[in-house]
């Protein structure tokens, strides 16, 4: 299941993140923007719990989050929208997974894990901002089924086709959700029309 965001907010703002002329200050603002919204949409179904809270007028009920969550980011360009999940999330725990890509195959080995293992039902968030081939994402959810992990989300700012079916078919129960559905990869494997490398954008390593 992959969801694509159509809300005009996030596609002028996903517009001007591909902007080549866009600097990384502002790149990485409209990164935090983006996700914030990402992580809107995607959590919409997150448990709570009732709890009864007073107002200067009366008492009332509301809601707590209930759910335990570690958010993922998959380095390095991951680390790009942390700030924003945590904004959001202030108490979820952070599991770092590193995924190195082999640019002839566009494989991905993972070369650090610092991921707890999950305890009961957590929710483990991934993000990455690119989802492209699909192979570092399927990597990643391989790695956090075998810590335990049942239920995950994958946010990602831009994805191709390719990788969106590649999710789907080896992960059907990893819901993917992204700011923009491009056309496809070109031959080194970069989104097209895409923003570029995410990394390199967000810590201006051009
Ligand atoms: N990773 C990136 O940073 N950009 C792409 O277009 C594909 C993978």
């Amino acid at each position: 299941m992959h969801t694509v965001l159509t809300h005009p907010l996030v596609k002028h703002r996903v517009t001007l993140m591909r902007d080549i002329n866009t600097k990384p200050k502002q790149f990485r603002e409209l990164v935090n923007e983006i996700t914030e919204f990402l992580a809107f949409e995607s959590l919409r179904d997150l448990k709570t719990v009732e709890v009864s809270v007073t107002t200067p007028i009366a008492r009332t009920t509301g809601v707590k989050i209930a759910d335990s969550i570690v958010i993922v980011p998959i380095l390095r360009a991951g680390m790009g929208m942390l700030d924003a999940m945590l904004q959001v999330l202030p108490d979820a725990k952070v599991g770092v997974l590193g995924m190195q890509r082999n640019e002839e195959t566009a494989e991905s080995v993972p070369y650090y894990i610092k991921v707890p293992r999950a305890r009961g039902d957590e929710l483990a968030i991934v993000i990455d901002p690119m989802l492209a081939t699909g192979g570092s994402a399927c990597d990643a959810f391989d790695q956090l089924k075998k810590l335990g992990y049942r239920r995950i989300v994958f946010l990602n700012l831009i994805a191709a086709p390719e990788g969106i079916a590649r999710v789907e078919k080896e992960h059907p129960d990893v819901p993917v959700f992204t700011a923009a559905k491009d056309d496809g990869l070109n031959s080194h494997f970069y989104i097209v029309p895409g923003l570029g490398d995410a990394g390199d954008r967000i810590f201006g390593t051009l």
